[in-house]
């Protein structure tokens, strides 16, 4: 047990004021008053609120209270008194002053209020010391605890995928290389080409895009596992919904086949969202105030409400027979944009949709396809304001099948001999499904930008900090 000599803002802010002694340590948000009295309030980003500090200037040098000025670090010992003005339940009576580091208010960015949210992507290395970002990166802390908790509840098994992946075959998007070769001059092999065999690991090596293949690996043997980490795509679309480094959670069944895949991803989802609505209340009543009216009433819909369930050929026939005036026309075959999805979700049903067997040409090799011959049991769930939260499928678990696809897709079958293998020995109906944290977060905060819900976003042409 650590026993320090100070004491949390949230905490102090749940105590009876009893005139007993507390220390404070904190960040000034915005000092007031006058010759007599000075009010500071500050933030220790235990919680969205400030508590306020009340000092009379005559106990202090002049110097000290000069220097407490927006963003000046501090430790404050005083007595807990029950706040005479509105707004809060407690304040303190400071008797002791110590300034840990001033901030000059003439070059600390954060001064008043109402940064834009472009302005504070500049400054990521000092954003979290707003209210909103201090906001955000609670419940994204909050987020991640839910989905480790909800998995161990459920006797998942969190499996550690690699980063760096020898595979490209996935297909999910363009990829990041990995090599220690020199640029400039990289070996080459008799042909001209470059010669991969001396590189690090002698071969051509990428960021990973997804560790779903290596999960099934982990689920043929573990029965149900999720992964949780960095996923990297070097797609060049500046969206408000798309990161080159983004975190993904993957949980991977095996004997699941697709509408257990269904169950699980909307039950999985409804129990994150309601964590947040009952650990989260203070940082999401924040943004509800300052940024989205509707954000919490939103929130207790999603979990109240069955999602529906529809197939893809249903969904294009919905879209076809609309009035809507699409920018990117919609015919059986074709991927839907976040146009369709966000119609079908926002107009047409007002609740979050999943949709089903998807045409194969649209699809990743591994679903599992339909006897029809033209669709796989992919499934997608989308949300409103987001589209896509989630991407799955049963997996093709019969080797004939799978082989077939992989090569009418023309992929390399000699680099997935390791997967293939997981159908040569024992294989079994399996199934899982990703869903992008950040996208989660995106909902559940109701920010506008997934830059401004993750703390260091990479983007096209930005890997500042
Ligand atoms: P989209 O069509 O939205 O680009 P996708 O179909 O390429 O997504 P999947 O490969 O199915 O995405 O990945 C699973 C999930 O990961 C998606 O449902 C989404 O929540 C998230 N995701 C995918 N790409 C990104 C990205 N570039 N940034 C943030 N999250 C992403
Ligand atoms: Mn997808």
């Amino acid at each position: 047990m650590v026993h320090l000599s100070h004491t949390k803002v949230k905490a102090l802010l749940a105590m009876k004021p009893e005139s007993q002694e507390v220390t404070v340590k904190g960040w000034v948000r915005t000092k007031r008053g006058n010759k007599n009295v000075a009010f500071i309030a500050l933030n220790d980003g235990s919680v969205i609120h400030n508590i306020q500090v009340v000092a009379n200037p005559e106990l202090f040098s002049e110097d000290l209270m000069k220097n407490i000025t927006t963003g000046a670090c501090l430790r404050i010992t005083g007595s807990l008194v029950e706040s005479i003005g509105s707004g809060q339940p407690v304040e303190i009576q400071a008797r002791e002053i110590e300034l840990f580091g001033a901030a000059d208010p003439n070059t600390f960015p954060l001064q008043k209020k109402g940064h834009s949210m472009e302005f504070l992507r500049d400054i990521a290395h000092l954003r979290p010391r707003t209210n909103t970002f201090g906001a955000v990166l609670r419940v994204r802390h909050a987020m991640a605890f839910a989905v480790h908790k909800y998995f161990n509840d459920h006797g998942f098994f969190y499996l550690h995928t690699p980063v760096i992946t020898g595979s490209d075959a996935e297909g999910a998007g363009e990829m990041f290389h990995v090599t220690t070769f020199d640029l400039k001059n990289p070996p080459r092999t008799p042909e001209g080409e470059i010669d991969y065999s001396l590189d690090f690991f002698a071969r051509q090596t990428n960021l990973t895009v997804s560790g779903q293949l290596e999960g099934e690996l982990g689920a043929m043997a573990l029965g149900e596992i999720y992964t949780f980490g960095p996923t990297f795509r070097a797609e060049n679309s500046n969206t408000p919904r798309h990161l080159a480094e983004f975190w993904m959670i993957e949980p991977e069944m095996a004997f699941y086949e697709i509408r257990d895949n269904m169950d699980l991803a909307e039950d999985f989802v409804k129990y994150l969202v309601k964590y947040a609505l009952d650990n989260c209340a203070d940082d999401l009543a924040f943004f509800n105030q300052m940024y989205d009216n509707e954000l919490v009433e939103r929130l207790k819909f999603v979990v109240e409400n069955d999602f529906i369930r529809m197939s893809y050929t249903d969904a294009v026939e919905i879209l076809m027979k609309s009035e809507q005036k699409w920018e990117f026309p919609v015919s059986w075959g074709s991927d839907l944009q976040a146009e369709h999805e966000r119609y079908l979700v926002e107009k047409h049903f007002k609740k979050p949709v999943i949709l089903t067997d998807y045409p194969k040409k649209i699809k990743a090799f591994y679903m599992y396809q339909n006897e029809d011959d033209l669709t796989v049991r992919g499934m997608d769930v989308l949300f409103p304001k987001i589209g896509e939260i989630i991407g799955g499928s049963q997996r093709e678990h019969r080797l004939e099948k799978l082989e077939q696809r992989i090569r009418e897709m023309g992929i390399p079958e000699k680099d997935l001999w390791w997967y293939l293998d997981t159908r040569r020995f024992g294989t079994a109906p399996h199934a899982g499904f990703g869903l992008g944290f950040e996208r989660l977060i995106l909902f559940v905060t109701g920010m506008g930008n997934i830059r401004d819900v993750i703390p260091f976003p990479r983007t096209p042409r930005n890997a500042e900090f």
